[in-house]
């Protein structure tokens, strides 16, 4: 087989709280060669996480002025800070036939998709997974345990919530997070069957 072949670039998003952090961290176990994009965020770093590692951590101005220098494939404003996709995150991997991760939010992957219509590569190498809750009770569940947030918050990211899955036609698939396996085994699935489109693959695939 030729070495032209392109990657896929599997984009994964979910309302707050879903379980795209549980799921993404099973999903890197399982695939070690799969490449995951790091996002730049304004947000202040959690405890354990490293620069360079979870994301790229910038100040507002050096935010803006990367936007201002057309290095985003798209960013977006979540909860009060700035998240966004390097386009040499994605673009340069893709080119070399790495397969690549990305977890970002619902804008975002829209976002993307308005910039597939006009760009190729990108209409050739993205999957959209929307990763969904069994119902809005399990969960507001889910975040409550969480316990990282005030019950204000809660209600506003179940109200967020609700906007967001009204997109899921917008996506190319919809993963329920019910059972944790079953989940990622989908989500396994997926990128799997990514790796076999025939969109991915040269005119000469075969020497
Ligand atoms: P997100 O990254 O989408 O905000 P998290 O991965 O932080 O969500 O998950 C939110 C909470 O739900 C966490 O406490 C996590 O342990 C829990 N969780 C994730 N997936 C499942 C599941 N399939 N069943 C039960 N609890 C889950
Ligand atoms: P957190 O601050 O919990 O790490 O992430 C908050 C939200 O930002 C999550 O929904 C996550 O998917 C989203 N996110 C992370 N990186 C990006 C990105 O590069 N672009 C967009 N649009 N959203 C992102």
């Amino acid at each position: 087989m030729s070495a032209k072949r392109l990657g896929s670039a599997v984009i994964i998003s979910g309302p707050s709280g879903v379980g795209k952090s549980t799921v993404c961290g099973k999903v890197r176990e399982q695939f070690p060669e799969l490449q995951f994009s790091i996002s730049c965020t304004t947000r202040q770093p959690r405890p354990g996480e490293i620069d360079g590692v979870h994301y790229y951590y910038l100040s507002k101005d050096e935010f803006e002025k990367r936007i201002a220098n057309g290095d985003f494939i798209e960013y977006a404003r979540v909860f009060d800070n700035i998240y966004g996709t390097l386009a040499s995150e994605v673009i340069e991997r893709v080119q070399a036939g790495k397969d690549v991760f990305l977890d970002i939010d619902v804008q975002g992957a829209i976002q993307i998709q308005a910039a597939a219509e006009k760009n190729p590569l990108l209409k050739k190498v993205c999957e959209f997974i929307l990763l969904a809750p069994p119902s809005f009770a399990v969960l507001e569940k889910r975040l409550r345990d969480r316990a990282s947030d005030s019950a204000e918050q809660v209600e506003m990211r179940l109200a967020k919530a609700k906007y967001e899955l009204s997109f899921f036609r917008k996506y190319n698939y919809l993963v329920v997070n019910d059972q944790l396996d079953k989940a990622v085994a989908d989500v396994a699935a997926i990128i799997r069957s990514a790796g076999l489109r025939t969109d991915r693959l040269p005119e000469d695939f075969l020497q």
